[in-house]
């Protein structure tokens, strides 16, 4: 039983009220930890260090102090990887092997890519017949993270590696279902020679520490990651205060599968669209979409991998799905299957809880559920779930193919599945989202720009993206 405290101007402090929430292993239903319920005064304290932080040494150090840093907190994350891999398992409910191969592992890569990425930075010149101007690269001061529960130290660190990077305060809010790992990177930083007040955390629910961080007039930036709603009363608060404001939201990501796609790589990479950590990643691909005339044979062999997976224990090392992040959040799952069976679907597999023993048996788990049948325009099929349910939906058309994928409110991912090279250029093109695949899903170079359009957020990270968010760029003309 952990007892985490916040971590404000360097030093592990509980909440000032006393009062704690439980964080619950999923895979269990046991309480593994408890959290400090922080609110405004906690927001306040963080922001507070972090102005000091700017105004000390850390709004003096240069870019060369800075990398070095983030290399170093790179190296401690390393160190603790498997310790810390069994901490995101423990939180999340997600398969150790996941945690340890992509989480962990993109902790540390985030942090060393941003180490590089401001090394290499540079800016701009601009020369005219009687003066010069250049361009300087300001950080915006302290900034707020807030983010969700499905990849808690992989999202952290990609905004907290830039943030840091770029020489802003950071007050990171985690989800309060998720905050093993986010108190370990705060050991980890406590550890390196990070100025105090440069990293702060707080712990609590998002309706208070979370509401106080994006309405805090000292906070000069937002970077949200979560679920649409959330994000539209973020922006609102956070518009209103003239921050930056970075949304990454929700999706309802299409699937594109054509007859001539090759199946030793299509049937892997779509099994791994649909289920990877459960179905809770935001680009996971929740609508296959299917050439008619290859969806029966499709079907049948999707169904086949679908129900060859390993579903258990997530501290195993041989388990490929675990368990969905809360009791509540499985409910939530259950309510959608429900409804697809009212409006008139077909379950091809799973639809129900899996037998668990022992003390998994107060698991969140839920068996991989395909579902045919439903109308396009359905709820199940145009609503975000986020867990392991994904809907089947074929086209006769190129042209059906697009309009089906493009007719979400949402427009984050999708990956396109064919031998034809010219389709797929075309298909790519005509989709409305900030992010294709093709023949593959969840490649990710750290220098391309993430994000979505229409519901599923405003802005890029990523690369020069998040140097630029997480900076404002300033003008100096000089008269020659
Ligand atoms: P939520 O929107 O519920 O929460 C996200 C974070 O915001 C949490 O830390 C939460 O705190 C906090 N929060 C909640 N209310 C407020 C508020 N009023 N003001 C400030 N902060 C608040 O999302 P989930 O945690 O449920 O995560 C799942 C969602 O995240 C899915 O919709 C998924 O698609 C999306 N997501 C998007 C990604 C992307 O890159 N586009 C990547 C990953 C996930 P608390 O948990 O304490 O309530």
């Amino acid at each position: 039983m952990r007892e985490l405290k916040n971590y404000i101007g360097g030093s592990f402090l509980p909440a000032s009220s006393g009062a704690l929430l439980e964080n619950r292993a999923p895979a269990t239903g046991e309480v593994i930890a408890t959290i400090p319920a922080s609110g405004a005064s906690e927001i306040d304290a963080a922001v507070a260090a972090g102005r000091a932080a700017l105004a000390g040494p850390w709004g003096r150090s240069t870019v060369a102090e800075r990398a070095d840093l983030l290399d170093a907190i790179a190296d401690g994350i390393a160190r603790r990887a498997d310790e810390l891999a069994a901490l995101e398992s423990l939180d999340t409910g997600k398969p150790v092997a996941l945690a340890r191969n992509m989480d962990i592992a993109r902790a540390v890569a985030n942090f060393r890519f941003f180490a590089g990425a401001v090394r290499h930075d540079e800016t701009g010149c601009h020369e005219m017949a009687d003066a010069i101007n250049y361009t300087q690269r300001r950080p915006l001061g302290v900034v707020g993270l807030i983010t969700p529960w499905n990849l808690p130290l992989y999202l952290l660190s990609w905004k907290a590696a830039p943030a840091l990077a770029c020489g802003n305060a950071v007050v990171a809010k985690p989800s309060e279902l998720t905050p093993l790992t986010a108190s370990a990177l705060a050991e980890v930083i406590h550890g390196v020679d990070l100025p105090a007040g440069t990293f702060n955390l707080v712990h609590g629910l998002g309706a208070e520490a979370g509401a106080a961080l994006v309405s805090h007039p000292g906070v000069a930036g937002i970077s949200f990651t979560g679920g649409t709603s959330t994000g539209a009363q973020v922006g609102a608060a956070a518009s209103a205060g003239f921050k930056k404001l970075s949304l990454e939201l929700g999706g309802k990501n299409a699937t594109v599968v054509f007859a001539d796609a090759d199946p030793a790589i299509t049937l892997p990479g779509v099994l791994r669209a649909s289920f990877t950590n459960q179905g809770q990643v935001c680009l996971c691909g929740s609508r296959i979409l299917v050439e008619r005339r290859y969806l029966e044979s499709f079907l049948s062999r999707f169904r086949t991998a679908v129900e060859a997976l390993t579903l258990g224990d997530p501290s195993d090392p041989g388990t490929e799905l675990g368990s969905l992040i809360s009791a509540a959040h499985r409910e939530k799952v259950e309510h959608y299957v429900a409804l697809a069976r009212a409006e008139g679907g077909t379950i091809v597999t799973g639809g129900s809880r899996p037998a668990m023993q022992g003390s998994l048996a107060g698991g969140a788990f839920y068996r991989p559920t395909v579902i045919t049948g439903l109308p396009i325009d359905s709820r199940v099929a145009q609503e975000e779930i986020f867990g392991p349910v994904v809907t089947v939906h074929p086209f006769d058309t190129e042209e059906e193919a697009v309009a089906l994928a493009n007719g979400v409110p949402y427009g984050l991912a999708a990956s396109v599945w064919t031998r034809d090279l010219t389709r797929a250029h075309r298909v790519a093109g005509a989709l409305d989202v900030g992010m294709v695949w093709v023949n593959t899903w969840l490649k990710r170079d750290l220098r391309v720009p993430f994000g979505g359009v229409k519901a599923s957020g405003v802005g890029r990270e990523g690369g020069a993206h998040s140097l630029a968010f997480y900076t404002h760029d300033k003008n100096v003309c000089i008269a020659l």
